[in-house]
């Protein structure tokens, strides 16, 4: 195990913990910088480290034997804090900030965890049951290694509290509307980012109509408008919307009262069809999740799968320029957004009777403005970060809870 050239410093560290992994990302407490980031994946199983920081001083890659592997996130937590004070000498953890999928309708914006919190998060598993445990699981495990420093939850549904009734609702009876059946949202941290960055550096756009398409294996669109979320594509649960690696996105209801009713399949059936077998997996004959899979492979299937894919891109897109009433500038990001040339090229194109004119050149190398001069609507390529974001609130929520000790 190297021992870093990082200096001795006060860091924040950000964790986001999943069903069977740990992400994790260490920033310098005073410039924000990124220090190192990695993930623990396989906790339970064939667990493996990898970590990188960004000038490659510190790139570790690990496969624990099965025997001795870390059997839960506890494990895995106590493993990376030892690897971070032996890597990272004399670089202390000053707050631990944690990326949380649901804040219910409560939760508008960042907290520091208490118990209080801890428990509310907790009655509300029931709306995220797949990753809100495993959310809090990387919670209590911080606490419990880092006693008392200040921990902060950051979801992301808090980002889509903004949007209108109607954007939040669906049309069923209002009972459930009360009861918590709402569009919530989700990928909240990376529009909030996009919204941050754009303010920064486009802030005439920040004040105008945007479209931000998250396209990675998870995906999702959200309209912004005057830097607030205005309506997305993802709804109750990360299902609604388009299709994903593995998830379905929009499906008739009709479906799966089909399934119920005359197959006899069960919620636990149904709920692996939709989170784990559709999507471009399923469109691709169980080809691969992967874009760069399918964008390389010549099978008929695989070609069908980009296909739905781009023109559901397409429709959403065209649907929430309809809620704004229009498009000022539309935003890639994710892991196809901001890498993929062939499928931003196919998104764009299929929008020229907008008014978006694609530049193939800034297209293909991967430049920030990937629209030409002329065209009505400004298409930008902007790299998410919502680890960053993460290190943002945590920062401001550490100074203002050391301030009332
Ligand atoms: P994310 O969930 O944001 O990490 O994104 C993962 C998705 O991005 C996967 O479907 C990858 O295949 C896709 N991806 C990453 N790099 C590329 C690339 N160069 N071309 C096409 N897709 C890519």
């Amino acid at each position: 195990m190297a021992t870093s050239m990082i200096q001795p410093q006060l860091a924040l560290l950000v964790i986001n913990a999943g069903s069977s992994s740990i992400k994790f990302a260490l920033f310098a407490n005073e410039t924000l910088a990124e220090l190192v980031r990695g993930q623990i994946d396989g906790i339970g199983s064939a667990a493996a480290f990898r970590a990188k920081s960004p000038d490659r001083t510190i790139d570790e890659q690990l496969r624990w034997p099965l025997e001795v592997a870390p059997k839960d996130h506890s494990a895995a937590l106590h493993f990376l804090i030892e690897w971070l004070g032996q890597t990272l000498v004399g670089v202390q953890v000053a707050a631990v900030g944690h990326r949380v999928v649901h804040g219910g309708s409560h939760y508008t914006e960042p907290v520091v965890i208490n118990e209080a919190v801890l428990q509310e998060l907790e009655s509300i598993f029931a709306l995220a049951p797949l990753h809100e445990p495993h959310n809090i699981a990387g919670i209590k495990g911080a606490r419990a290694a880092f006693g008392d420093i200040t921990q902060v939850a950051c979801f992301d549904t808090a980002f889509h509290r903004t949007q209108s009734f109607i954007n939040d609702t669906y049309a069923l009876p209002r009972s459930l509307y009360l009861e918590g059946v709402r569009r919530y949202g989700f990928h909240g941290l990376s529009y909030e980012f996009i919204a941050g960055y754009l303010k920064e550096h486009f802030p005439e756009r920040f004040s105008g109509k945007c479209i931000v398409a998250h396209l990675g294996n998870g995906a999702s669109i959200c309209a912004i408008e005057n830097g607030q979320a205005a309506s997305s594509t993802m709804g109750f649960s990360p299902l609604e919307g388009l299709p994903m690696g593995t998830r379905s996105g929009r499906i008739d209801p009709g479906v799966l009262l089909y399934l119920m009713q005359h197959k006899r399949w069960d919620a636990h059936q149904i709920s692996d069809l939709l989170y784990k077998e559709s999507g471009l997996k399923g469109l691709s004959g169980g080809l691969s999740n992967d874009m760069r899979t399918l964008e390389a492979s010549d099978s008929t299937e695989a070609k069908e799968a980009i296909e739905y894919f781009v023109q559901h891109v397409q429709q959403e897109i065209a649907s929430l320029a309809a809620i704004m009433r229009g498009v000022d500038t539309l935003v890639f990001t994710g892991g196809i957004g901001e890498n993929s040339v062939l499928i931003r090229r196919r998104i764009m194109q299929g929008l020229e009777w907008l008014g978006l004119h694609v530049d193939e050149t800034q297209n293909a190398s991967g430049a920030t403005v990937l629209s030409r001069a002329q065209s009505n609507i400004l298409c930008l390529r902007i790299p998410t970060n919502e680890e960053g974001m993460i290190a943002q609130h945590t920062k401001k929520l550490a100074t203002t809870d050391r301030g009332r000790d």
